[in-house]
């Protein structure tokens, strides 16, 4: 096994990855910006690194930075967490070529799936259910444009081939309107990712988010454990999000689950990743691959009880996966609430001193967070401070005991959005479950 990991991220999964190389006999090296320096992780880590000043791009996206501390410490291998250089096949490149072990994907497969057009295409060979559209990018033709919209139906959605994170789309009712949209869209698309590329889907008006978690080693054995609901979602970013997803049958799922493990197989996918699926009126519509770790694999790990970091280790090391798909045994059920440093209704950040700080407890609770009380919330980074997650027997006991999780945990000295989970575990919608990607938007009264 690797002797020393480098963990080039920050925040609570920085925290996760450490916990997950200690239990391995693994020794840690965090890397960190000055904003962080005094972080609970960094001084848990066997050795830190300082890679640059607060602002990210300086500090966490600084490649040349990263790989030196990696070298004057001598770690084997690198973490990149997700958000960051997690996608980044440029970065992974780096990390390889400079004689790393980068934990997650080959580069030419993050650069494959990091672009919509060639990853929904390689889906589509690979018989994965894609949302209906163009076929693959737009061309500059007008006419062309035109009759693809047109095959497809209003409304629909031009997106970004180099788009994420929610940016980089724009939705079309009808024809007069198309043309113009294309155009702003290929514009903001070539400003903010470099790259002019668009495709049209046809808009799904009421579809869930649905997604199935994969594990998949260097000899192509691959295996999904089951899927996610991550429905509820504020300008396209999850807030909240369970597994097993309720109310899809599970031979639909085993069908799916088991056409994104083939297709890992056939695009010599390695490492974890999720299959991301709009879901409406029974059927899985396939939208996008993320090529790493996500925020709400902890849902997953809490219904099958498999360590998502350590096995990412394991198959980083070259070790086959361990588990078959008879071994991913379903228990309960979980949800996980983002805790976020911004004001419950109008989102606006919350930076600033941590005054009290209680957590919650008991029986199905687990807490992922890298805060504490006098704990410092930089502004420079995304807001989101910890994440809380319970298990149950059943959906309603998961349900149950986030409400009473809730109720005991205080944070105060800055806003936060506990009292919206408080809110979304009391609403009927909710508590029913499988509400659609808008219905927190349209509940909360925001226009998307
Ligand atoms: P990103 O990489 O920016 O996250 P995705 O392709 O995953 O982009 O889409 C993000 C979100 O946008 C989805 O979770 C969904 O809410 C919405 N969305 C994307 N495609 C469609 C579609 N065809 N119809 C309706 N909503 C969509």
């Amino acid at each position: 096994m690797f002797d020393k990991i480098l963990i080039a991220n920050r925040g609570e999964i920085a925290l996760r990855i450490l916990r997950a190389c200690r239990e391995m006999g693994i020794k840690t090296v965090t890397v960190h910006s000055q904003a962080d320096a005094e972080a609970k992780y960094v001084k848990l880590s066997d050795e830190s690194v300082c890679i640059g000043p607060a602002a990210s791009n300086l500090s966490y996206l600084n490649i040349p930075a990263i790989i030196s501390a990696a070298e004057v410490t001598d770690a084997q291998a690198i973490h990149p967490g997700y958000g960051f250089l997690s996608e980044n096949a440029d970065f992974a490149e780096r990390v390889e070529k400079s004689g790393f072990v980068f934990i997650g994907p080959k580069a030419e497969t993050i650069r494959l799936m990091g672009d919509k057009v060639s990853a929904k295409a390689a889906m589509k060979k690979a018989g994965v259910p894609c949302v209906p559209g163009s076929e693959g990018a737009l061309s500059n033709d007008s006419d062309e444009i035109i009759n693809s919209a047109k095959k497809i139906g209003y409304p629909v959605i031009i997106k970004a081939s180099g788009g994420g994170g929610g940016r980089g789309m724009r939705i079309v009712h009808t024809e007069a309107a198309l043309l113009n949209a294309v155009s702003m869209t290929k514009n903001e698309a070539q400003a903010a990712f470099g790259n002019p590329v668009v495709y049209l889907e046809k808009f799904l008006e009421k579809p869930r988010h649905v997604e199935f978690q994969v594990l998949a080693d260097e000899y192509k054995n691959a295996i999904h454990l089951w899927d996610r609901d991550c429905s509820l979602q504020r300008r396209h970013q999850k807030i909240i999000e369970e597994a097993p997803a309720p109310d899809i049958t599970q031979r639909m799922k085993d069908k799916i689950g088991g056409r994104c493990a083939d297709a890992c197989k056939k695009i010599g996918y390695r490492g974890a990743g999720t299959f991301e699926f709009l879901y409406e009126d029974g059927e899985f519509f396939f939208i996008e691959m993320n090529t790493r770790l996500q925020v709400e694999h902890t849902v997953t790990e809490m219904i099958t009880g498999i360590d998502l970091v350590q096995e990412q280790i394991k198959i980083a090391y070259g070790q086959k996966l361990s588990l078959r798909q008879k071994d991913v045994q379903l228990s309960g059920h979980s949800i996980e609430c983002r805790i976020n440093a911004e004001d419950p209704y109008t989102f606006v950040p919350s930076p600033g001193v941590i005054s009290r700080f209680h957590l919650p407890g008991g029986p199905g609770v687990r807490i992922d967070t890298h805060a504490y009380g006098g704990y410092k919330v930089p502004s420079n980074y995304d807001s989101m401070i910890g994440k809380l997650i319970t298990h149950g027997k059943t959906r309603d006991q998961a349900i149950s005991r986030m409400k009473i999780a809730l109720s005991e945990m205080v944070i105060e000295g800055i806003k936060t959005n506990i009292p919206l989970h408080r809110d979304l575990m009391n609403d009927m919608a909710y508590q029913a479950g499988g509400v659609s990607i808008h219905y927190l938007e349209k509940k909360l009264g925001i226009k998307s």
